[in-house]
C-alpha cells in the first residue's frame, strides 16, 4: 500500500504546501512506498507558532504531568516495534534485524528521557553566604527543531524529541525526504501518546525547509544530523541567526588490528562493522589498520568470511545485507570501487560479482587490501560496503594513521594488551571509542557524538548533554533576614 505522507501541525495533519517530491522507493525493488509533498516556509512558520503558543502551558505543566505521555510512548513503541521495523525496512533496505535493532537504540532514549525530573534538577545550597540561600535552576527555552539523515530513520529523531518535549519545549522534526515513512509512523504514536497539541510537530520537506528552520526567529536552536557539508551549512547558518546548534557530521572510521588480537573476533566484528547497514553508519570503521605480522592471515580471513554473506531484500530470512539506499548512491559506490582500483588498490573481493536480486539497489561485500592510507578509498565517506585494509608497522604507526583522518567520529581496537588499549584511549583523536568492539556506540544515557570534521558544537546528542543544550541555566539567590 502506498502512503500519502503528511505534516503534523497543532495536533493535525495535513499535506504539506509544497511540491512534490520525489517517492520513497523500496530499495529492494523499487516499488513505491510513499508519497510527499514538501513543506514551504509558510508551512514552517505555522509549525513554530503553534509550538510556542503550545510552549507557554507545557513549560508550566508539572515535569512529573510531562514525562507521562513519554512513558505511554515508549508502551507504543514497544508494542509497534515490529510494524514500524518493517516500514523501516521497507524505505530503507536495512535486514529487519537491524531496524529492530535500530529501534530498541531510539527507545532506551524515550526510557532516558522518563527519569528528566532527576536530571533536570540543578543543585541547591542553603547558607551559600551569610543569610543567602541559593538554587541552580534549569528552564526550557521554546521551540526546537531536529533535521535528521536516511540512515537511521527510527533511532535518530528519538536522539532528540523525548529529551526536548520532556525538559519542557516544544520540538519539531524535519526527517529526511528519503526515509520520512518510519518518523511518520513514530509521529502517529506520539499523537496517540496523548502529548499536547503543538508539542511535537513534523514538517517534511529538503534543504528549503531546513533553511526556513534554520532561519525562523521563533525557533531556539537545532540538532543536525547528516553529511559534513550539510552540517557545517547547518552550524554556521543557525549560529548566524542566534541559536543554539549541535551539528553531527559524516564520517570515516579505523579499526586497529593489534598483534596480539583474537584474529577470528576481530574479523568476525571487522565484516559487523564495515557492512551492517550495508555500510551507510556514522559509527561503520570501513578501514581496516592492520599490524604487517598479522596483515596476510587477517586479510584471508576476512575474505573467506566475507564471500559467506547473504545479500538480499532486507525482509528475507538469514540476510546479511540488504540494498544500499538507492541507485544513484550505488553509482556513487560503483565509482568509488573503479577509483580504488585506479589508484593501485588490490581488489581481495569485488561486491559487484556478489550473487544479488536482479532488482534493487544492490551491491556485495567489497574489500581491499594494500590500500595506500592516503588513497580516496581510505580517506573520504564512502557510505557503502567498501573495506579498506592498510598495513600498519607497527602500533604507533596504527594510532598515527587513525590520527592522521580529517575525521573523529569513531575507531576500534581489538587487542589482548591493556598497554595498548590504554594508548589507545588516550591518543585517538575520535569521539567513540571501542576496545574488542566492532561498533563503539554509546547507550543512551551517554553522549553520543564525534570530534573534528564529524562534529560542529559542543553538547553532543542523547542523555545528559540534551538536558543542557534544550535548557538555560540560572540562579536565583534569595536573602531572609528575619529567618
Ligand atoms: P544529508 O546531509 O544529505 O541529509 C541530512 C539532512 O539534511 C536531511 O534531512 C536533508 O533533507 C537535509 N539537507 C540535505 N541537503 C541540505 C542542504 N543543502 N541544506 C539544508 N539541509 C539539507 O545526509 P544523508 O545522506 O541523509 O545521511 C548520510 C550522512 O549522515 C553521512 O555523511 C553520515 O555519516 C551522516 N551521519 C552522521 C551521524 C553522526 O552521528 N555523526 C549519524 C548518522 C548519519
Amino acid at each position: 500500500m502506498t502512503r500519502q505522507l503528511q505534516n503534523y501541525i497543532d495536533g493535525r495533519w495535513t499535506p504539506a504546501s509544497g511540491p512534490a517530491g520525489e517517492p520513497v522507493q523500496n530499495p529492494a525493488n523499487g516499488e513505491t512506498v510513499a508519497t510527499i509533498e514538501y513543506s514551504t516556509p509558510d508551512d514552517v512558520d505555522e509549525a513554530v507558532q503553534a509550538g510556542q503558543s503550545a510552549f507557554e502551558e507545557w513549560r508550566n505543566t508539572p515535569v512529573e504531568q510531562r514525562i507521562q505521555p513519554m512513558f505511554e510512548l515508549k508502551n507504543l513503541l514497544e508494542a509497534h516495534q515490529d510494524e514500524l521495523a518493517e516500514a523501516l525496512v521497507e524505505e530503507h533496505g536495512k535486514t529487519f534485524k537491524e531496524a529492530k535493532g535500530e529501534l530498541r537504540r531510539g527507545i532506551e532514549n524515550v526510557e532516558v528521557a522518563c527519569g528528566i525530573p532527576s536530571m533536570m534538577q540543578a543543585g541547591h545550597l542553603p547558607n551559600a553566604a551569610p543569610e543567602i540561600d541559593e538554587t541552580a535552576v534549569r528552564k526550557p527555552l521554546g521551540v526546537f527543531a531536529a533535521v535528521t539523515p536516511f540512515n537511521f530513520p527510527g533511532m535518530i529523531p528519538l536522539w532528540f524529541l523525548p529529551y526536548a518535549v520532556a525538559t519542557g519545549n516544544a520540538f519539531i522534526l524535519k526527517p529526511s525526504e528519503k526515509t520520512p515513512v518510519t518518523a511518520q509512523k513514530i509521529v502517529e504514536l506520539v499523537d496517540e501518546a496523548g502529548f499536547p497539541d503543538g508539542i511535537v510537530q513534523l514538517v517534511n520537506g529538503d534543504a528549503d525547509a531546513v533553511n526556513a528552520l534554520i532561519e525562523h526567529p521563533g525557533v531556539e536552536g537545532v540538532s543536525f544530523v547528516g553529511s559534513t557539508p550539510v552540517a557545517k551549512h547547518v552550524y554556521e547558518s543557525a549560529a548566524k541567526h542566534g541559536k543554539r546548534v549541535q551539528a553531527q557530521g559524516g564520517a570515516k572510521n579505523h579499526i586497529v588490528v593489534a598483534e596480539s588480537a583474537d584474529l577470528d573476533f576481530a574479523a568476525d566484528q571487522t565484516l559487523g562493522s564495515a557492512f551492517a547497514n550495508t555500510g551507510q553508519r556514522c559509527l561503520a570503521n570501513p578501514v581496516a589498520v592492520v599490524d604487517s605480522s598479522i596483515y596476510d592471515e587477517f586479510a584471508d580471513l576476512l575474505v573467506e568470511k566475507a564471500r559467506e554473506m547473504t545479500v538480499a531484500d532486507g525482509l528475507s530470512d538469514d540476510v546479511d545485507m540488504g540494498p544500499l539506499i538507492s541507485g544513484p548512491h550505488r553509482d556513487n559506490v560503483l565509482d568509488y570501487i573503479e577509483t580504488g582500483i585506479e589508484e593501485g588498490a588490490e581488489l581481495l573481493l569485488d561486491g559487484r560479482e556478489t550473487d544479488v536480486p536482479a532488482e534493487g539497489s544492490f551491491l556485495g561485500p567489497t574489500i581491499f587490501g594494500d590500500v595506500d592510507p592516503d588513497a580516496t578509498i581510505a580517506r573520504e565517506e564512502i557510505f557503502g560496503p567498501v573495506l579498506a585494509l592498510v598495513e600498519a608497522e607497527d602500533f604507533d604507526h596504527a594510532i598515527d594513521l587513525v590520527n592522521r583522518s580529517d575525521f573523529g567520529n569513531a575507531s576500534s581496537l581489538f587487542t589482548d594488551r591493556g598497554s595498548d588499549a590504554k594508548r589507545f584511549r588516550h591518543e585517538v583523536e575520535a569521539g567513540n571509542l571501542a576496545v574488542n568492539a566492532g561498533t563503539a556506540a554509546p547507550m543512551a544515557f551517554f553522549h553520543f557524538g564525534g570530534w573534528k570534521d564529524s562534529f560542529f558544537g559542543d553538547l553532543h546528542a542523547q542523555g545528559e548533554d540534551m538536558i543542557h543544550f534544550y535548557t538555560d541555566k540560572a540562579i536565583y539567590i534569595e536573602r531572609w533576614p528575619d529567618a
